[in-house]
C-alpha cells in the first residue's frame, strides 16, 4: 500500500521479488515484433559469455513504450520466464514519496538486491513518474523526483558491462523522459508495444479463454472485429465478465450472448467510448488519416517510404505518421525543397480523400493537425529558408521552432504589412500547390485508394509489402525519381 509517514523507516523496500515468473513468451499473445526484439534480452541473459567473449557490451536498459494494458509488464515476467532468472518489479511512483532521499534510498536498495540475485531483470513500471524531463511541467523543480532518477542514472552507469542486470522499464509517454535516461549504456533501446490488431486479438481471447468452457457458438474472429482498440487487458476483462454473467445465468459455458452481453456493458462504460472506435469513424480514419496520406506518400518521388499502416488508435502519435522524416534526416537537419512540398502535399493528401470519397460537404475537422503542420511548414519555407522568389533568400519574421517536432513557432512580425501581405500569399501558393498535387494523384489512382481503405478495414494493419502489392495488382506507376 502507500506508505505513510508512519511507515517510513518499517518498510524501506517498495519492489517485488519473484524468484521464478512461470511466465514465457507463449503467455504473451502476438506482440510478435516485441517478442522478436526481447528475445536478443533473453539471449543475453542466459549466454552472457557469448556475448563479452567478443567484447560486446550487453546492454543494461531497455524501455518498453506503449499504452496502458498492452501487456508490457506481462513481457518483461515473460523474458525473466524465458531466461529462468529472478524478476524485481517496482512501480516508479512509488520510489517517490514525501521525504527527499526516500525514493533514492529505495532505489538503491533495490539495485543491491538486484545485484546480489544477478542475471536477473529489474522491471520499473511508470517510469515517467520520475523521469520526467527536469524542470518540466510541475511546477518546476522536484528535488525528490530529481535525486531519484540521479540514483537510478547512478546505479545504471555503475554496472560494468556484463554485470548481469537488465532493466526494463515501461512508458506511454517516451516524449517526456528525460533525455538523460535515453543515453548510450543506459535505456538505449526501445520497444514498441502497440494495441492489437484483429489477428491480435483473436490470438489474446484465445489465451484468456484457456480453462474457461466455452459453448461451441462462439467465434473469436467475431469478437475480435467488434473490438478495434481493445488492449490485451481489455480482452482479458472482457472474457472475466463473460464468465461472470454465464456463472450468474447459472450456464455451464459461455455462450455467444454472455460475451456480447458483457462486450455492450464495457463499451457502455465511461472511459471505454474513446478506445473503441465506431465502424463510420474506421471509414473515415482508414481513408483521410491512413490512405489518403499514405497513398500521396508512395506516389511522392524521393520521399519517406511506407513502412506500416494501421487504423487501430496508437496512443499520442498517431497522427505523426506522414511527418516523421527519416532517421538520417532528421539528424542532417537539412530538407530540401522538394521534400518539404513532398511532405505538404502528403499532409494534405487526408482531406484530399476525404473529400474526393465523402463529397465536399462531408469532409470532417480530421485534418485540422495536418493543416497547422502545413501552414508551419510553408510560413517557414518563405520566412526563413529562402524558398519563395517573391521573398528572396532573407530571413524575416522570428519563426523558430522545429515544425517535425511539432514545436510553436512565434509569430512576432519584424517586417511591413506590404511584406506581411507578400508573405501570407506566398504561403497561400505554396498550400495551394500542395493541394493540388495530392488531388491529382488520388484522383489518378482513386481505384488504390479504395482498395488500401477497404484492406485497412478488413485487416486494420497493412504493411509496406502488401501496400506496394497494391500498385502492382493496380499496375499504377511508381515514381522512381
Ligand atoms: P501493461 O504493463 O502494458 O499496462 P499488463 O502487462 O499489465 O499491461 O497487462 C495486463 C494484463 O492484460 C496481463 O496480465 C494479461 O493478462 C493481459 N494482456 C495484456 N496483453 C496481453 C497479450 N498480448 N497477451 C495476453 N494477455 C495480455
Ligand atoms: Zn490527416
Amino acid at each position: 500500500g502507500m506508505g505513510g509517514p508512519m511507515d517510513f523507516g518499517r518498510s524501506k523496500s517498495k519492489f517485488q521479488e519473484v524468484p521464478e515468473t512461470g511466465v514465457t513468451f507463449q503467455d504473451v499473445a502476438g506482440a510478435d515484433q516485441a517478442k522478436l526484439e526481447l528475445q536478443e534480452v533473453v539471449d543475453f541473459l542466459k549466454n552472457p559469455d557469448k556475448y563479452t567473449a567478443l567484447g560486446a557490451k550487453i546492454p543494461k536498459g531497455c524501455l518498453l513504450v506503449g499504452p496502458p494494458g498492452t501487456g508490457k509488464t506481462l513481457l518483461a515476467r515473460a523474458v525473466a520466464g524465458e531466461a529462468g532468472v529472478p524478476f524485481f518489479s517496482c512501480a516508479a511512483s512509488e520510489f517517490v514519496e514525501l521525504f527527499v532521499g526516500v525514493g533514492a534510498s529505495r532505489v538503491r536498495d533495490l539495485f543491491e538486491k538486484a545485484k546480489a540475485k544477478a542475471p536477473c531483470i529489474v522491471f520499473i513500471d511508470e517510469i515517467d513518474a520520475v523521469g520526467r524531463q527536469r524542470g518540466a511541467g510541475m511546477g518546476g523543480g522536484n528535488d525528490e523526483r530529481e535525486q531519484t532518477i540521479n540514483q537510478l542514472l547512478t546505479e545504471m552507469d555503475g554496472f560494468s558491462g556484463n554485470s548481469g542486470v537488465i532493466v526494463l522499464a515501461a512508458t506511454n509517454r517516451p516524449d517526456v523522459l528525460d533525455s538523460a535516461l535515453l543515453r548510450p549504456g543506459r535505456f538505449d533501446r526501445q520497444v514498441t508495444v502497440d494495441r492489437p490488431d484483429v489477428a491480435g486479438r483473436v490470438r489474446i481471447l484465445e489465451v484468456h479463454s484457456r480453462g474457461k468452457a466455452l459453448a461451441k457458438d462462439v467465434d473469436f474472429d467475431k469478437v475480435a472485429r467488434r473490438t478495434p482498440g481493445f488492449t490485451g487487458a481489455d480482452l482479458q476483462n472482457l472474457m472475466n465478465e463473460a464468465a461472470i454473467l454465464a456463472a450468474r445465468r447459472d450456464l455451464k459455458e459461455i455462450s455467444k450472448d454472455e460475451i456480447s452481453d458483457a462486450l455492450e456493458r464495457i463499451i457502455a462504460g465511461p472511459e471505454k467510448k474513446n478506445a473503441v472506435v465506431s465502424e463510420q469513424k474506421r471509414k473515415l480514419v482508414a481513408y483521410h488519416g491512413k490512405a489518403g496520406h499514405a497513398l500521396v506518400g508512395a506516389l511522392m518521388p524521393e520521399y519517406d517510404p511506407v513502412a506500416k499502416i494501421s487504423i487501430i488508435p496508437r496512443g499520442q502519435a498517431g497522427g505523426l505518421t506522414f511527418f516523421a522524416p527519416s532517421e538520417e534526416r532528421l539528424e542532417s537537419g537539412l530538407y530540401s525543397r522538394s521534400y518539404l512540398e513532398n511532405q505538404m502535399a502528403v499532409a494534405l493528401g487526408g482531406r484530399v480523400a476525404e473529400e474526393v470519397i465523402f463529397g465536399q460537404d462531408n469532409v470532417t475537422t480530421g485534418a485540422s493537425s495536418d493543416f497547422m503542420q502545413v501552414s508551419r511548414v510553408a510560413r517557414q519555407m518563405v520566412e526563413r529558408f529562402g524558398f519563395s522568389k517573391k521573398i528572396g533568400q532573407v530571413a524575416i519574421g522570428s519563426s523558430g521552432g522545429n515544425p517535425f517536432l511539432g514545436q510553436q513557432m512565434s509569430s512576432q512580425k519584424d517586417y511591413s504589412m506590404a511584406t506581411a501581405d507578400i508573405v501570407d500569399a506566398e504561403v497561400r501558393e505554396l498550400v495551394e500547390t500542395a493541394y493540388s498535387r495530392a488531388t491529382q494523384i488520388i484522383n489518378t489512382h482513386i481505384d488504390i485508394l479504395h482498395r488500401l481503405a477497404n484492406l485497412l478495414i478488413e485487416k486494420e494493419t497493412v504493411d509496406g509489402e502488401e501496400f506496394m502489392s497494391l500498385f502492382i495488382d493496380g499496375q499504377a506507376e511508381l515514381f522512381v525519381a
